[in-house]
């Protein structure tokens, strides 16, 4: 049968990678359902409530250094050493003029004291302390509330739970959190060239690669995973595997079998199944996307296609993933302009996820691509660090040129 159109050919039905995003968005609502989770057990979902701070933090003024507390208006004079603050262990006393206290991080600042010597300045002689510099007032002194300040918003609601936020709600004394329950995405590979690991490969039969890297890539997204295996190009197959797959998931993703070859018999089933759009989308690699509703589920059709398969996993399952978990954002991944260090080909028409590497230079980041950018070409995806975005209408670029650099981020 005809190819579609040859890889630099712009085809005026097909839709922009924005536009495609825009729609895919809009028709991904968060879910709703929550539950009350221990902070450990909170990585990487999505607070379902505002989190405001119950005390301040830091709860009292303390060291930000090791050395002595002392009074900043007794300037350049010696002071008699007084007692001792250790974190965990204040100085019950006062502060009085020449007077001192010898302090460590994070004790607290005793009373009468208002800055803090660092020990480097201080020349001691018996018990007698005197500055080698002058010390202003509040140096060195972290102060009650300076990282929040009870009744603050520490988080909204809609927040991703990384690593420092999950520090900052044990800082607020916050062992548990409302979040939204983790998205259940059920996805399954199709085709008859499809063969299992383990297996021996006859003639034109393939191993099902796509199956891994999708379930890595929803499981880093802390996805509750279904894996429904491989599909084969059967209309009954796939039917009973859709339906399977609809009623147990929020969202449904499958490869393989959206292109408009003879044995793609997805397109034909979902117009019977559910609502679902077959959208040519003018990026390379990864043109043909089905997106739409199965019953309640979201639906991704990805091209079989393992780069193409990532490259649209990246641009518009993530992000509709993020924005059903219940994330505010930023959903799409981050872009940085950089300097290519070498030219990249390109013929104009559709926009080009071109697989990158970052590299340092003496002038600092720079972007490569990772030289073959076939689309069947799984080893350079699986070195690359990042996409090079080159625009619908970019002719290629020179070395030196300032392109847009997606920046993986481990996903893939
Ligand atoms: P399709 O989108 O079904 O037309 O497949 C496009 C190309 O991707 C073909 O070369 C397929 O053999 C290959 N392919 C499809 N599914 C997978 C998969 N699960 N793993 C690896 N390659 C695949
Ligand atoms: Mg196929």
């Amino acid at each position: 049968m005809a190819h579609c159109g040859s890889d630099n050919e712009h085809d005026p039905n097909a839709r922009s990678v924005a536009e495609a995003t825009t729609a895919i968005l809009a028709a991904s609502p968060p879910i709703q359902d929550r539950e009350s989770l221990p902070l450990y057990a909170a990585l990487d979902r999505v607070l379902a409530e505002d989190v405001l701070a119950p005390a301040d933090v830091p709860a009292w003024p303390n060291s930000a250094m090791d050395g002595y507390a002392l009074r900043s208006e007794d300037l350049g004079s010696a002071r008699r050493v007084i007692g001792k603050a250790f974190a965990g262990h204040p100085f019950a006393g006062r502060v009085g003029p020449g007077e001192c206290v010898r302090i460590m991080t994070g004790a607290v600042l005793p009373e009468g004291a208002d800055a803090v010597l660092i020990q480097e300045q201080a020349e001691i002689h018996a018990d007698m302390v005197t500055p080698s510099a002058p010390v202003a007032a509040k140096a060195n002194v972290r102060f009650a509330g300076e990282d929040l300040r009870q009744g603050a918003i520490a988080f909204l609601a809609g927040t991703l739970l990384r690593p420092a936020r999950l520090g900052v709600l044990a800082a607020l004394g916050v062992s548990e959190v409302s979040v939204y329950r983790r998205l259940r995405v059920a996805f399954f590979s199709t085709g008859d060239e499809l063969r299992p690991l383990g297996a021996t490969l006859g003639s034109g039969q393939i191993y099902d690669s796509n199956r891994y890297t999708l379930h890595a890539m929803l499981s880093r997204l802390d996805c509750e995973v279904f894996d429904l295996g491989r599909v084969a190009d059967d209309p009954a197959a796939l039917e009973a595997a859709l339906q399977q797959a609809a009623g147990m998931a929020d969202m449904v993703v499958t490869t393989g079998g959206v292109s408009v070859g003879d044995a793609d018999y997805i397109s034909g089933l979902l117009q019977s199944l559910g609502q679902v759009n077959f959208w040519k989308i003018n990026m390379k690699p990864g043109r043909p996307l089905a997106f739409g509703q199965l019953g309640a589920a979201t639906f991704f059709g990805l091209p079989g296609n393992p780069v193409s398969m990532i490259v649209t996993f990246y641009q518009f399952v993530r992000p509709a993933i993020l924005k059903r978990m219940g994330s505010q954002g930023p959903w799409l991944p981050p872009t940085l302009r950089l300097p290519l260090a070498e030219a990249l080909r390109k013929k104009p028409g559709r926009t080009d996820f071109q697989r990158g590497r970052l590299l340092r230079s003496e002038t600092g980041l720079q972007v490569a691509g990772v030289g073959a950018q076939s689309s069947h070409i799984l080893s350079g995806m699986a070195h690359a660090d990042c996409f090079i975005v080159l625009p619908a209408e970019s002719a290629g670029a020179a070395a030196g040129e300032w392109v847009d650099v997606q920046i993986l981020e481990g996903l893939v």
